[in-house]
């Protein structure tokens, strides 16, 4: 029976209708970075909590230059970290270091590069036009007690870490992250720890698809099962009860032994679409078990198995919050004319780089067929070149898809 083939967009609207179910748990803040935020988080103090001196210098009181005072007795120091100050004349100073509480009785801080030291006076040669509250940052001019400085939802980077930090969230609530199966399947595979003797291969497509999940954070397991219908299917009915997402590469062709597509169907699983009018990868194959997992079943060839990985598994991924990766979809400008045969959307392998006025441009990359891994190695993005034409030229803006930082 013919397959009905769909359009990669198709497959994007198909497996984005999937949610994953996600649990709320409480982590370090050590280990938060890389998750999604699951709580709304609130400033527990005014930001910043004092009138903070922004400069080192000293702080006298504004009154006093517009009286023309240009010398001023030091009282004493205050440091950052110390308790407030009073300054007890109004024509003396107070030596402020950046970070300090402003003192009371001040409210402009004059750097100590406008300044020079004579004894125990400190003598104004600049004001630089400053004004009341100049080198002062205000208490609560960045937020107020109480805003939401957070959203629940928000990918948790280095920059949220500082926020988190700041607020004293030692712990905080993230989203759990999915446990993620990798099964190759094929009687032709042993593991890399093997010698494969003539007829046999190392497989590499786990390894491939585990270690571009782990450059985005997320970890997965890796099996790899015979191509025999009843081993399969005991071993895919009880990886079931303890994974969430199944990325399962080769035996969804037209093989006589490619068995996944039947032995899905028997454990109940809902098939959405098997073939895709795209090369390569045209047998990709996406289903929905019982409870809810998304089975992406990726073809074999290791360049279809990365494409699909690259084109579909990361950018769901990252719509579903588990990653936060900079790589999805962008536009590229073609370098050089380009033609294919139609009408399957080709992904053409292609180095992506920047000119020197910031334009991103994708060369081609010829040569490879779907199991050419070296051709990977030079090129660092699929191009997506759409089915309905045959010629591309030089200057036209494409979807681009990076594997490559
Ligand atoms: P299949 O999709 O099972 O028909 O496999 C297509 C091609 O990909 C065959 O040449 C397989 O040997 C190869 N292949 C399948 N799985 C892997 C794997 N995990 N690593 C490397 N090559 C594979
Ligand atoms: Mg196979």
């Amino acid at each position: 029976m013919q397959n009905h083939l769909i359009e990669p967009s198709e497959v994007d609207q198909i497996i984005n209708q999937v949610t994953l179910k996600t649990e709320v748990i409480m982590v370090s803040l050590f280990d938060a970075v890389g998750n999604v935020l699951a709580e709304d988080i609130f400033a527990d103090r005014d930001f910043p909590p004092f009138n903070r001196v922004a400069m080192d210098g000293i702080a006298i009181n504004y009154s006093e230059i517009e009286k023309g005072t240009r010398q001023f007795k030091i009282e004493g120091v205050q440091a950052a970290g110390s308790p407030q100050m009073t300054l007890q004349q109004s024509q003396n100073c107070l030596e402020v270091m950046t970070g300090a509480m402003l003192p009371n009785n001040v409210d402009v801080v004059i750097p100590y590069e406008w300044t020079k030291k004579e004894g125990d006076t400190m003598i104004v040669e600049d004001f630089m036009g400053i004004k009341s509250f100049g080198n002062i940052h205000l208490q609560g001019s960045d937020e107020k007690e109480g805003n939401l400085i957070l959203k629940s939802g928000t990918s948790i980077t280095s920059a949220e870490i500082g926020l988190l930090a700041t607020v004293g969230q030692h712990e905080v609530k993230v989203y759990s992250k999915p446990k993620v199966a990798i099964i190759a399947t094929g009687d032709e595979l042993v593991s890399i720890e093997e010698t494969p003797a003539p007829q046999q291969i190392r497989m590499s497509n786990c390894h491939t698809i585990q270690s571009r999940l782990q450059e985005e954070g997320l970890y997965s397991k890796i099996f790899h099962l015979k191509d025999n219908y009843d081993e399969l299917k005991q071993s895919i009915q009880s990886l079931f009860e303890e994974y969430d997402i199944f990325v399962f590469s080769g035996g969804v062709s037209k093989g006589k032994f490619d068995y996944l597509p039947q032995v899905f169907e028997e454990l109940g699983v809902k098939k959405r679409f098997h073939g895709v009018k795209q090369r390569p990868g045209k047998p990709f194959w996406f289903g929905i078990t019982a409870n809810q997992q998304p089975i992406f079943a990726l073809p074999g060839n290791p360049v279809s198995t990365y494409l699909c990985s690259n084109r579909y598994l990361i950018p769901w991924l990252y719509n579903q919050q588990c990653i936060s990766s900079p790589l999805v979809k962008k536009y590229a400008t073609l370098a050089e004319n380009f033609t294919f045969k139609k009408p399957l959307t080709f992904f053409l392998q292609v180095n992506a780089y920047y000119d020197d006025e910031g334009q991103l441009w994708a060369k081609p990359i010829t040569g490879g067929g779907s199991g050419d891994l070296t051709s990977l190695i030079k090129a660092n993005a699929f191009l997506e070149l759409s089915g309905e034409r045959s010629d591309f030229s030089k200057n036209e803006k494409l979807p681009i898809w990076f594997y490559k930082k």
